[in-house]
C-alpha cells in the first residue's frame, strides 16, 4: 500500500538507509524481499553492499517484471515489505508497471536509487516513484571540493554513456556550485 523513496546522489549513505529499514522491519517479524538489477554488480551479484560494507541479502533481477515472478514462485503471497535497490536502472515503463502493481497489496515498497545522472538529468523511475510515494527522503553527500552538503554526482572520466558503473574512481559527490565549474560534457537540464 506504501511506497517510500530514498534518494540522492552518489555516496550520500542510500543504501546505508535501505539496509537500516530492512533490518528494523526483521526485527519486527516482517517479511522482506529485496531486489537489485543485476546491471549493479559493483561488490555483490546476491546482496544489496553499502559503501562502509554492510550488506542484506538480495535477488539480482534482468528485468524489473522479474520481481513479481520471484514473489509468485514462492508461493507466500506477497510480502510485508519488497526493497528495491538502484532502481533508476530498471526499464521505465515496466518499472511503472510493476511499482503500481506492488501498491496494490499490502506491501510496502521501499525504492531506493539516484534522483539525478551526472549531467543532472533527473531518473525518471525515482520521478514517478516520488510522485507516488507516502514518504521520500533525499539523502545529501559531503562535497569532496568543499565540504558543503552534496547534491550532486560528478563524473571524472570523459565517458558520456548514462549508465557507466563506478565507484570513487569515476565518481565524487559535489555541492551544485562545485558540480557546475567543472562542467560534465552533457548539457545539463
Ligand atoms: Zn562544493
Amino acid at each position: 500500500m506504501k511506497v517510500e523513496v530514498i534518494c540522492g546522489p552518489m555516496f550520500s549513505g542510500k543504501t546505508e538507509e535501505l539496509i537500516r529499514r530492512i533490518t528494523r522491519a526483521k526485527y519486527a517479524k516482517l517479511r522482506v524481499l529485496s531486489f537489485k538489477p543485476s546491471i549493479d554488480s559493483r561488490y555483490s551479484k546476491t546482496s544489496i553492499a553499502s559503501h562502509s560494507g554492510a550488506r542484506e541479502a538480495c535477488f539480482a533481477v534482468n528485468q524489473v517484471e522479474d520481481i513479481l515472478d520471484i514473489i509468485n514462485q514462492r508461493g507466500q503471497g506477497f510480502p510485508d515489505i519488497v526493497a528495491i535497490e538502484e532502481a533508476q536502472f530498471f526499464e521505465q515503463e515496466g518499472f511503472k508497471n510493476v511499482l503500481c502493481y506492488l501498491r496494490k497489496q499490502h506491501t510496502k515498497t521501499i525504492i531506493a536509487g539516484l534522483d539525478m545522472d551526472f549531467a543532472g538529468v533527473p531518473f525518471e523511475n525515482i520521478i514517478y516513484a516520488m510522485g507516488i510515494a507516502n514518504r521520500v527522503d533525499k539523502l545529501s553527500a559531503v562535497c569532496v571540493e568543499c565540504g558543503a552538503d552534496a547534491t550532486m554526482t560528478y563524473r571524472k572520466s570523459d565517458s558520456n554513456e548514462r549508465v557507466e558503473i563506478g565507484e570513487t574512481d569515476i565518481y565524487e559527490a559535489r555541492c551544485y556550485g562545485c558540480w557546475q565549474r567543472k562542467k560534465p560534457l552533457k548539457k545539463a537540464m
